[in-house]
């Protein structure tokens, strides 16, 4: 069963065996990823990712002034690099400065919370000017690349890794693949190889894990073979143009969208421009039964009230949703930072008391429940995958 997954997976991305290898065992993204730094970058090494407010993971390695909150940073040294503020894109000149200063073990290529494509060769460049692993960490869009509709990590990586239960659309699991075979050609015509097999196998097991999660592993699989099929294309594809749908449909609204736009299945809205922020829109969002997430935006100056919201397109797609759908899905968001900006002038300035006057005030409720209703009715109209009875 693990053979088959593996198997699976190699073809999903179009790998040859030859030239890559995978392990499943992982039990989800953060233990893929610390097992591959355990593999490869010595204790106290230095590794490069996107830093956690500008839209990476936590697992790249994440530290405040006073704790280091990331195992990745107890472990190992993080360095992290960071977006243009301006732009909101990665800054790749200063990582390529940053990088020949810190000569990293590890450059790490992997976000989640960003819109637009990572430029893996320019990654691939700083990482070999400085002689550095290349690693991705595709969790968020993994099925966009293997639907082949966003740029694909392995041509330019050594290392890649991704959960499988975000854009993959299966069970809590994570996959590393390695790169297998010939790395280069040495000065005297030798071949130098990859070794990176026997390191990554054993740091997942017995390094930092027991046995197999067999349960995980076979849900994995099955997973892959869904990917494998045509339907899956077409269901990414509708994840981007809704995504796309839903991006334009705030643009017209007089949002503002870090960066511009979008390339993939997510948006990050900056609500500043709207005097709001994400807390307390994610707050009335939740009151109306919509689901967001708050997330900082790039020049938030504390983590603690960051600024945006990240929406993203898959669950609703995979409930049927077409881009006309999204557009009614932006009106029903609008409503709640609309009602959150109404809240914040009558309520007190901290968070507690916005909070208590979402609690208190019967006319503020009412509209609250009235939106409310009118979501669940349209959410009613599109049944869970799998229970058309729901
Ligand atoms: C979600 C995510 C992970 C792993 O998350 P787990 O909750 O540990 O599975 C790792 N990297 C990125 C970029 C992610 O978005």
């Amino acid at each position: 069963m693990e053979t088959l997954t593996q198997k699976r997976a190699l073809e999903l991305f179009d790998l040859s065996p030859e030239e890559w290898g995978v392990n499943v065992q992982p039990l989800s993204g953060t233990p893929a990823n610390f097992a591959v730094y355990t593999a490869v970058v010595e204790p106290h090494g230095r590794i490069m990712g996107l830093d956690l407010p500008d839209g990476g993971h936590l697992s790249h390695g994440f530290m405040t002034p006073t704790k280091k909150i990331s195992a990745t940073s107890i472990f190992f040294e993080s360095m992290p690099y960071k977006l243009n503020v301006e732009t909101g894109l990665i800054d790749y000149d200063k990582l390529a400065e940053n990088a020949k200063l810190f000569k990293p073990k590890m450059i790490i290529a992997g976000v989640s919370c960003y819109s637009r494509s990572l430029d893996y060769p320019r990654f691939r460049q700083i990482a070999d000017e400085n002689n550095a692993y290349l690693m991705a960490d595709m969790a968020h869009i993994s099925g966009l690349v293997a639907a082949g509709l966003v740029p694909s990590p392995f041509p330019h990586c050594d290392v890649v890794t991704t959960t499988t239960h975000k854009t993959l659309r299966g069970p809590r699991s994570g996959m590393i693949f390695y790169r297998k075979g010939v790395k280069k050609i040495g000065k005297n015509g030798e071949k130098i190889m990859y070794e990176l097999e026997k390191k990554i196998n054993e740091a997942v097991f017995p390094g930092l894990q027991g046995g197999p999660h067999n349960h995980a592993i076979a849900a994995v699989g099955v997973a892959l073979k869904q990917a494998l099929a045509p339907e899956f294309k077409t269901y990414q594809q509708q994840v981007l143009n809704n995504c796309r749908s839903m991006c334009k449909a705030f643009q017209d609204r007089g949002y503002t969208i870090v960066s511009g736009g979008t390339d993939n299945h997510l948006i990050l809205v900056d609500l500043r421009p709207m005097k709001m922020d994400g807390a307390r829109a994610e707050r009335v969002l939740e009151l109306m039964n919509i689901a967001v997430n708050k997330n900082t935006c790039p020049g938030d100056r504390s983590a603690l009230k960051p600024s945006g919201l990240r929406l993203g397109s898959p669950a609703l797609t995979s409930r049927n949703l077409v881009e006309s759908d999204f557009e009614k899905v932006v009106d029903f968001i609008d409503q709640g930072i609309k009602l959150a900006q109404e809240v914040q002038q009558q309520a007190g300035p901290t968070l507690r008391e916005f909070k208590a006057k979402l609690n208190e005030d019967e006319e503020i409720m009412k509209k609250i429940a009235s939106v409310r209703a009118e979501v669940e009715a349209f959410a009613l109209r599109f049944p869970m995958p799998g229970r058309d009875d729901l």
